[in-house]
């Protein structure tokens, strides 16, 4: 498969060095640390009725948060609860399914779904039979699509026998794989012990089955990582050849993620040592052929996302890239955010309290976000820089009625130093991410986020490498 219409990327150091700074990842615009307590529960319910009225048959995609883990890895930001309790889940289970007929109740027939994410925490940490009801439950309040993607995020460490069997007998066709390193000694630094026979047995027995498409994370920045280990890593995975590889980059904040905090700071590799790993990392994917998706994601040409990015209708939503056109979402879990229309709702982080606002009888929001006109702009202007690398001005004018170059004109001339430096070409019809600003191109996306100018608090997100 041919991949013709996508910007090349080009891995320039110096720029990269220059440039790294904190920003946001953009799953969502504005970004969730801006949601607010107050109306959300209404500004909700308010935007799935309109849904009912205006687009009822419009896709939705479902996310369910399934927040347990057996053992804690080091480097996790996740919102995760650390148990052997499988109890604890039949509980969880049950205010799922609280929350599953409440949101069901505010649907006048079964909502269609395209779509469907678990996520986590270990979506596999659940038992077989946790597994069987909660598909259930999923099945009695909405209607799947025949060929809805339905994606699970795998832990080969707790992966019970006939786990992935049952998953794909339920429709599951994609999966992602939790690896970070192969290297036995980053593997017991991170507390993450994964013998690579384990991710390969997992990764077989998966295609096997029929998943189409899977997904392996690997991170870079670890403590006890360098090239070296980077290199043995990549090695065993090209062999394996998934369609799809997350590259992340670790961000230490151990003030922040307490898990973080067993990590050894002396043995994290420095700025200079992880950068040389990108570089390997990013120069060996592209060689093996694998197509830069965007961010820290990269896919083989015939995989759907390399296409959709070809052929222009590449999406970014909490999961990161996506391929289905901008589907309202239904999330379900502690924790997790949905977005109907212009809101967007977040779930309680805490599960007591989420358990409480369940006990109540009421959805457990705890807040949210209701898009402004300008949010939905901004958001549209994020996008196209973060899918298609460019904005043909005439396009967007038409489609959003504006007129861009003055509604964005202190945004646009902010790019002046992006530009001199050969990250984007501006001219009044196009802004186009160059192949060396591809790797930066949430560094450009920033300059229009209306947030982060109005409060200058981008040193509260992660780097971008
Ligand atoms: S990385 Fe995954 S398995 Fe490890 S603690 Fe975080 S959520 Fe759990």
């Amino acid at each position: 498969m041919l991949i013709k219409h996508v910007t090349p990327v080009e891995f320039d150091t110096a720029l990269i060095v220059k440039h790294d700074g904190s920003g946001p990842r953009y799953t969502s615009y504005p970004t969730a640390d801006r949601f607010a307590a107050g109306h959300v529960a209404q500004q909700y319910l308010t935007a799935l009725h309109a849904r009912q009225l205006e687009r009822p048959n419009a896709a939705l995609s479902l996310y369910v948060h399934l927040p347990f883990c057996d053992t804690v890895c080091y480097y996790c930001a996740c919102n995760k609860i650390a148990t052997k309790d499988r109890g604890r889940a039949d509980v969880y289970l049950d205010y799922l399914e609280k929350e599953i007929g409440l949101v069901r109740a505010e649907f006048l027939t079964q909502p269609e779904v395209s779509q469907l994410h678990l996520g986590g925490g270990t979506p596999t940490f659940l038992t077989n039979a946790q597994l069987e009801r909660l598909f259930g439950m999923l099945k009695s309040a909405f209607r799947f699509k025949p060929q809805a993607e339905c994606s699970v995020e795998i832990d080969p460490r707790r992966l019970n026998p006939g786990a992935l069997a049952l998953m794909a007998a339920h429709g599951f066709n994609r999966m992602s794989i939790g690896v970070q390193d192969l290297d036995p000694a980053v593997q017991k630094a991170v507390n993450r012990v994964q013998p690579p026979e384990v991710t390969q047995s997992v990764l077989e027995r998966g295609r096997t089955l029929g998943f189409s498409s899977i997904n392996l994370d690997l991170i870079y920045g670890l403590p006890k990582q360098s090239a070296a280990t980077m290199q043995a890593t990549l090695r065993t995975v090209l062999q394996w050849r998934p369609e799809r590889i997350a590259l992340y980059s670790y961000a230490h904040l151990p003030e922040r993620f307490m898990p973080q905090r067993r990590i050894e700071t002396a043995e994290i590799p420095a700025p200079a040592e992880k950068l040389v790993m990108l570089k390997l990392a990013v120069t060996t994917l592209l060689n093996a052929g694998y197509v830069y998706i965007g961010m820290d994601h990269f896919a083989l040409p015939e995989d759907e996302l390399a296409r959709a990015l070809d052929q222009g209708t590449l999406q970014r939503n909490f999961q990161g890239y996506a391929t289905q056109a901008d589907c309202d979402l239904v999330a379900l879990g502690v924790s997790s955010i949905s977005r109907i229309g212009n809101v967007y709702a977040q779930n309680e982080r805490d599960l007591d309290a989420y358990y409480a606002a369940l006990d109540q009888g009421r959805l457990p929001l705890a807040k949210g976000l209701e898009m402004t006109r300008d949010d939905l702009v901004r958001r549209a202007v994020i996008h196209d820089l973060l899918c298609q690398s460019e904005i043909v001005i005439t396009d967007f004018e038409q489609k959003w009625a504006v007129n861009f170059n003055a509604y964005f004109a202190s945004d646009v001339a902010s790019l002046i130093d992006l530009q001199n430096d050969g990250l984007v070409q501006v001219s009044p019809e196009l802004i186009r991410i160059t192949p060396k600003g591809r790797f930066l191109a949430r560094i450009v996306a920033m300059r229009f986020d209306r947030y982060l100018r109005e409060a200058k608090t981008a040193a509260r997100y992660s780097k971008v490498i």
